[in-house]
């Protein structure tokens, strides 16, 4: 298959013809073949994106008009949900009915922001003399979107529909290894005729190329990422350096998932693995430290590497697949990276830490992987290794338990695991992070914020907070006093 780029409202290959190969990761073999924007191919989606703001209609249609076109884009997903389901897990590897979460999360943020279009309100504000002085919501202008490669289209939704609620126009830049969906789904946008053309356009190139020159254009006005701490660094430094572009970002975490003696215990080994090893561990909310009191310390373990070795493993096409493969050969090395480094720390390797053989030796498979006994100061506590490797350090009590779940640069989220509310409330209070869970890990609905404290990002997504990146407050003050002005 030969995907083309959508840029201005039309289907077109990279302007030298240059494309690059897109994997299965289940079978390492090529799926498909994708443009490699060049730098001019960017700045002509910018461009289209540029008039689209200043001179197009969208940024000044009623918004109640703009809420319902986002509606029918939510119908249209819903309509090829089982295609875009399918074409995620052959890119991406995840097993299929995570996939079809995903697509349905897709649709449902689009059902949410359609809704919200037209109840994006200002205010007047309460100023003494004879003057009316109120608050103009507008949008940003054009927006830069660069999204990582573990949630796809999800990720996608997440940045394209509060955009176009909000007015904004854009450029979506989906991850090299992952950009099919995102291209089927321009496809999609293409029938409705209703969205203006250029309002909408997904290039598709590596970061360094095609994410670069939407970071360093002038006529790009902000920058919506999600990835890498490290990228993430850069996108706000060369922001700041070309136009100082508003940038929001949701980087990596280290999030602990903390458990006490007195939680439930099955609940409790259900949320430790769900919490890692959901989505391969590809998530940069993965309950990648395990905190747990000691008391249970040996019980929680035992039970969760019983469990952890009878997760089936396999191509996310096959019905009973828990757990696909890594997104790609390099993402699997550098995962391999941090088992070595745990190994060499003298953290316990309770089970995993390998590929599996047979049929599955063809993709970039790693097994659940358990270390137990690790050093909370260790490269193994403390990076981000984004794969099913988890990281279990024991603790006395809750306020040992909070100083470790706070001893991290990141604070995306934490889960919480007791029956005892008042004990649950306090570590709520207490550990900083953008999202709490208790007696629960991952959910993310769209009625909430979700973005991360210290290194793990800048401002929030989803819910009403996710709008409010896309808008800037004008102030507006009206004379009512007919003197001239004394000075
Ligand atoms: P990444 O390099 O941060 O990539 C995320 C997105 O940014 C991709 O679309 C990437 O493009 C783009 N990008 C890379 N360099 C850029 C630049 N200089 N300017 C503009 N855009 C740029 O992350 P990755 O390579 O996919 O994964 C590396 C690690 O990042 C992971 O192992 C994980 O620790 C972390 N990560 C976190 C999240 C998260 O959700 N927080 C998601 C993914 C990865 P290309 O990749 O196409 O070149
Ligand atoms: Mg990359």
């Amino acid at each position: 298959m030969t995907y083309r780029m959508y840029i201005d409202g039309e289907f077109v290959e990279s302007n030298n013809r240059q494309t690059r190969d897109v994997d299965n990761p289940a079978k390492g073999e090529v799926l498909a073949q994708v443009p490699e924007a060049t730098t001019a191919d960017v700045e002509r989606a910018i461009a289209a994106a540029r008039r689209e703001f200043d001179e197009g209609k969208w940024p000044n249609m009623p918004a109640a008009k703009r809420g319902r076109i986002l509606l029918q884009i939510a119908q249209a997903i819903r309509t090829h949900a089982k295609e875009l389901a399918r074409l995620e897990t052959l890119n991406m590897g995840k097993p299929l009915s995570e996939s079809e979460g995903d697509i349905a999360d897709a649709a449902d943020c689009f059902e949410y922001y359609g809704g919200l279009a037209n109840k994006i309100t200002g205010e007047v504000n309460p100023i003494s003399g004879r003057a009316l002085d109120f608050t103009l919501k507008e949008p940003v202008g054009v927006c830069g979107q660069i999204i990582p490669w573990n949630f796809p289209l999800m990720m996608a939704a997440w940045k394209i529909a509060p955009a176009l609620a909000a007015g904004c126009t854009l450029i979506l830049k989906p991850a090299e290894q992952t950009p099919l969906t995102a291209l089927r789904f321009a496809e999609i946008l293409d029938g409705i005729s209703d969205l203006p053309k250029g309002v909408v356009n997904i290039v598709t190139g590596d970061g360094p190329t095609a994410g670069a020159t939407l970071v360093k254009s002038h006529d790009v006005d902000k920058i919506a990422f999600t990835g890498s701490t490290e990228v993430g660094k850069w996108i706000l430094k060369t922001s700041a350096e070309t136009n100082l572009k508003k940038v929001t970002l949701e980087l990596g975490g280290k999030s602990p998932n903390v458990f006490f003696a007195d939680s439930d215990f099955e609940m409790a080994i259900a949320g430790a693995l769900f919490g890692i090893f959901y989505n391969q561990g590809e998530v940069c909310s993965a309950g990648s430290r395990i905190l747990v009191e000691k008391s249970i310390h040996k019980k929680l373990v035992d039970a969760m590497a019983e469990r952890a070795r009878q997760i089936r493993l396999g191509d996310g096409m096959e019905a009973g697949t828990k757990m696909g493969p890594l997104v790609n050969a390099e993402h699997r090395a550098r995962v391999e990276g941090f088992i070595r480094i745990g190994k060499e720390s003298g953290a316990k390797l309770v089970c995993g830490g390998n590929r599996p053989g047979g049929e599955l030796a063809r993709g970039y498979f790693i097994a659940p992987t358990i270390f137990d006994h690790v050093d909370f100061n260790s490269r193994l506590a403390q990076e981000e290794v984004f794969g099913p490797v988890v990281a279990v350090i024991p603790f006395e009590n809750e306020s040992e338990a909070i100083k470790l779940a706070n001893h991290s640069q990141y604070g995306l989220a934490a889960g919480v695991w007791t029956k005892d509310f008042t004990k649950a409330m306090h570590l709520v209070k207490k550990i900083r992070a953008g999202i709490v869970w208790v007696n629960h890990y991952h959910p993310a609905p769209m009625e909430g914020p979700w973005g991360g404290y210290k290194q793990s990002g800048i401002g929030r997504e989803l819910g009403k907070y996710g709008i409010e990146n896309y808008l800037q407050a004008k102030q507006v003050y009206i004379n009512l006093n007919s003197k001239p002005v004394q000075w």
